[in-house]
């Protein structure tokens, strides 16, 4: 099977190196690729630094509405090839081909975002700041920028960050996640077609080793990094000691609270769909699911609901959850069930030991639900990242909104109501970064940042919108007199 090939100063490079990993589909087992690995695949970011700092060189003086054309091209590009792409994505990550279709859409938003660089970019002047002195400030590129993405949304993520950084005047090299590097090789097809300086956006495989030949490269001015937190802790320490500036998003364990007033039917739906959407691989995904002074009606429906999604490989038609990415994090998340239990969680519906016909070598598990596990026992702290739903029962919503401010990230947390005040309070009180108010994946719309607290982001400022133009610009002021006497003298 063919090695997978870098993209490097606008040409598809074969890769110094023979070893390599598998990519597999996770709903059959198959290895579908091979990809570049190890320590001589990273030294290959070299060459893509020395090509994307000389791409920038030119294309930051590129006036602004100049550098945005390329994006409208890449928009049609990738609605044109959405569905080819999107039945990539869930050959690589399992997810559905619905799933997968919503993904891109979310991608594409981010594009037209960007292509409003000249009214984002616009920044402050004051006439007269003293007498005869006028002070403005303006945005200027970085330079070679790097984004590193996770396995769980290989198009999306990596488009919170790549077509504001070209709009803004830099040049970036994407790391594709080793699991799901086939989505990012179609779309580099599609960005081949655009006629961007070569070099411009490059593409370098690899897993550790290439990471950290991005984060000690001194001519890499920033990097954008989507993942788990231990890394981001880890990218955000190694990426800022060598002076770059760096943006880590991390985990999550996100919570979600019903008060007793919600819709049960609606509410049931939503965070059924919340929990195992995309088998509960989203950084999005509710994980806790707390009952506030009614927990019968709730957990019968939560019950009947996740019972009935039906789980299969995400291309055959139906199929509303697919598998979990790899066979290690099947066993990862059947060992955290069987935690649960060992902590004094009941288990109301068992997912583990799936068996599903025809994909026998998938890595399915089906929708589970832990109830009761001890507040403040290890598995509420931590992120299981499939799907299972902790279902804890409270007294009181400052019980809940307690509990959730205890806990270490900062991701989404949500309320099912249908009281403003009470509404108005979580949304005031609760320590997350993105709130959803009877909504189940407050996953915030490209206009907006793609917040984050705590231990789920490192950094100041999120991907998209008006906080990815700042990311990927600096700031110049410059401070400006022009005295009387001298337009005399010419
Ligand atoms: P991961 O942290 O294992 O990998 C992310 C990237 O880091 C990959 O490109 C990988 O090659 C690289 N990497 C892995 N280990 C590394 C190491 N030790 N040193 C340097 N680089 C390393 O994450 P994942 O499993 O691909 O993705 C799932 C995680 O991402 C979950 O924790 C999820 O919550 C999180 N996530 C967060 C957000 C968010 O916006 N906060 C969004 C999506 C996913």
């Amino acid at each position: 099977m063919e090695i997978l090939k870098n993209y490097i100063n606008g040409k598809w490079a074969d890769c110094n190196t023979t070893e390599t990993s598998n990519v597999v589909n996770p709903a059959t087992g198959e290895v579908i690729a091979r990809v570049p690995a190890g320590k001589a695949a990273a030294t290959e970011i070299e060459k893509a630094v020395a090509a994307a700092q000389a791409a920038y060189l030119q294309w930051k003086d590129v006036p602004v509405l100049k550098r945005i054309q390329p994006l409208f091209k890449l928009k049609q590009l990738l609605e044109e090839n959405s569905a080819e792409i999107a039945r990539l994505i869930t050959m690589e990550s399992g997810k559905t081909l619905a799933e997968a279709s919503g993904e891109m859409q979310r991608a594409i938003e981010n594009v037209e975002v960007a292509a409003g660089a000249p009214m984002l970019m616009q920044s402050e002047f004051l006439e007269n700041i003293a007498s005869g002195i006028d002070e403005y400030m303006v945005r200027q590129p970085l330079g070679v920028t790097a984004c590193i993405a996770p396995f769980n949304f290989p198009a999306m993520i990596s488009f919170w960050f790549l077509p504001y950084a070209i709009a803004c005047g830099n040049s970036m090299i994407i790391k594709p996640s080793e699991k799901v590097p086939l989505t990012m090789v179609k779309i580099f097809e599609l960005i081949d077609q655009l006629g961007l300086p070569d070099g411009l956006i490059s593409m370098i495989h690899g897993g550790k080793d290439t990471v950290d030949a991005i984060l000690d490269h001194p001519l890499i001015r920033s990097v954008s990094f989507v993942g788990s937190t231990p890394v981001a802790r880890y990218i955000y320490a190694r990426g800022t000691a060598n002076g770059k500036r760096v943006q880590a998003q991390g985990g999550a364990k996100n919570p979600v609270v019903v008060l007793p007033d919600a819709d049960i039917e609606m509410s049931s739906q939503i965070i059924t769909d919340s929990v195992y959407g995309c088998a509960g691989q989203r950084c999005l995904a509710a994980s806790v699911v707390i009952t506030v002074d009614n927990n019968k009606q709730i957990r019968d429906a939560l019950y009947a609901s996740a019972q009935n999604r039906s789980v299969g490989y995400g291309l055959d038609k139906g199929v509303e959850m697919g598998p979990v990415i790899s066979a290690e994090s099947k066993t990862r998340i059947e060992s955290l069930i069987n935690k649960g239990i060992t902590e004094g969680g009941s288990v109301l519906l068992d997912g583990r030991n799936a068996a599903i016909k025809s994909y026998e070598k998938g890595n399915f598990i089906r929708p589970t639900i832990i109830e009761n596990l001890p507040v403040g026992g290890e598995l509420l702290r931590t992120e299981i990242f499939g799907p299972v739903m902790s279902l804890l029962h409270m007294k009181t919503v400052e019980e809940a909104i307690a509990f959730i401010n205890n806990g270490a990230y900062g991701n989404m947390a949500c309320v099912f109501t249908s009281r403003g005040s009470s509404a108005r309070k979580f949304r005031n009180q609760a320590m997350a970064g993105n709130i959803g108010i009877n909504i189940g994946v407050a996953a915030p719309m490209a206009q907006f940042p793609f917040s984050g607290w705590k231990e789920s982001f490192f950094g100041d400022l999120h991907g998209q919108g008006k906080h990815a133009v700042e990311f990927f610009t600096q700031t110049k002021v410059v401070i400006e007199r022009w005295p009387k006497e001298w337009s005399r003298k010419f």
